[in-house]
């Protein structure tokens, strides 16, 4: 891929991702395999006037290793040097950009149990801390391709050919073209975005009923005066970033435990480097009691019983067929582009955000308005061309929300 190319993209995920502020610590989470695109970011962070960069190195093949060599014991434990670097960050506030690019199913074949079990662990040790800085920093999740899942995505390709058709399909999606301004397409973007989550909100929904040819009948409550988001987020003072690039949706925090029927998959999922493909999801009284996967039946229990919370849903987002992820025709194989392809649901922990007044409540509160809370939070796709969304409102109207996989509002 063009340098010029990359770089803008680049100070784009620093100035529309996590909208950066002078002073400010920044991380950056890269595989080594981006070390390029990760000075890229760091310099453009220093530009913008950060205090400090620090990159967070991670490698799949090295975390295969330490999968397959260490005890479940070791796996889980949180050491001390951890928890205080934590803690610097939940102090400090630092900005954290998050360079997505590995394999689908670059942990296939790595032991279950030992990955649930040790994530579980590690997750509950960290969880105050992280829950103590959620909604006060800036954030955001953008992907450059890897070879591995590129080939993935394009497996009739030599492996050149086909990073460089992955990063064309990326770039596209998070409007960097070589002419134009990628921070004012995203404004725009963001725009139409809060526009089309108001006038959601104006309906106040009592409830949404899914039904899809494929088998998905399912009705899902929504917590009353609760409102749907879409585009970017604000802190408190206002800074306004954008947590995912690219984003396509407009999403709402369900009511817990107050869902019914059957949801129905339409893209295959990615847990924990893990395929899950062809599946189905039957919740009773809001909660998940079974699944069926033609693939990855395991890795999709043990998610739902990844602690309380894990079974039930954090998530319902709207998504047209006609966005331009799902245009694209591409299957990416990562729920960062999946997902704003389609509508989709996520198991797991709920947004505060969707709360007015969320951030003078405690999670207490939070939990008692209707807002699930887990250590998991895991979307999985359900829309298609032949989906209808239909919304019930509080006062009783009925109202036309999807029809064949578009907006009918
Ligand atoms: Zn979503």
């Amino acid at each position: 891929m063009k340098k010029t190319l990359m770089r803008k993209y680049a100070r784009l995920a620093v100035q529309s991702g996590v909208n950066l502020q002078k002073g400010q610590g920044c991380i950056i989470n890269a595989s080594v395999e981006q070390h390029e695109f990760a000075e890229m970011v760091a310099e453009e962070a220093y530009r913008a006037g950060a205090k400090w960069v620090t990159v967070e190195w991670g490698d799949q093949a090295l975390n295969r290793l330490k999968y397959r060599h260490e005890t479940i014991t070791q796996l889980s434990r949180v050491e001390e040097w951890e928890k205080t670097r934590m803690q610097f960050y939940a102090d400090t506030l630092p900005a954290r950009i998050s360079i997505a690019s590995g394999a689908p199913d670059g942990m296939k074949g790595i032991n279950p149990a030992k990955m649930q079990k040790s994530r579980m662990s590690r997750g509950t040790a960290m969880k105050p801390l992280q829950d103590a800085m959620a909604n006060k920093y800036q954030w955001t999740i953008l992907a450059v391709p890897s070879k591995a899942w590129a080939k993935k995505v394009f497996p009739q390709e030599r492996t050149s050919a086909a990073v460089e058709k992955l990063w064309n399909a990326i770039l596209q999606t998070v409007h960097v073209t070589e002419d134009n301004d990628p921070v004012a397409a995203w404004e725009a973007h963001d725009r139409e975005l809060e526009a089309k989550a108001q006038v959601l909100t104006d309906l106040d929904l009592d409830y949404l009923h899914y039904e899809s040819p494929n088998g998905t009948d399912f009705k899902v409550w929504l917590i009353p005066g609760s409102k749907w988001i879409g585009g970017g987020e604000a802190l408190a003072d206002g800074t306004y970033f954008n947590p995912n690039m690219p984003t396509e949706e407009v999403f709402n925090t369900p009511w817990r435990g107050k869902c019914e029927g059957k949801l129905v998959s339409t893209k295959p999922l990615s847990v924990q480097g893990t395929l899950v493909e062809k599946f189905a999801i039957t919740f009773q009284d809001g909660k998940a009691v079974s699944v069926e996967a033609d693939q990855g039946q395991e890795q999709l229990e043990r998610l739902i019983t990844m602690g309380e919370g894990a079974c039930m849903l954090g998530e319902v987002a709207m998504v047209p067929v006609s966005s331009p992820i799902s245009q694209s025709g591409i299957l990416f194989y990562n729920t960062l582009f999946d997902e704003n392809a389609a509508c989709h649901v996520a198991l797991g922990r709920g947004f505060r955000e969707n709360i007015p007044g969320y951030r003078d409540m405690t999670d207490e509160q939070l939990r008692e308005k209707g807002v699930n809370d887990a250590l998991i939070h895991v979307d999985f796709m359900i829309g298609s061309p032949d989906l209808n969304v239909t919304g019930y409102t509080r006062d009783g109207k009925e109202v036309a929300v999807i029809r064949n996989g578009n907006w009918a509002i």
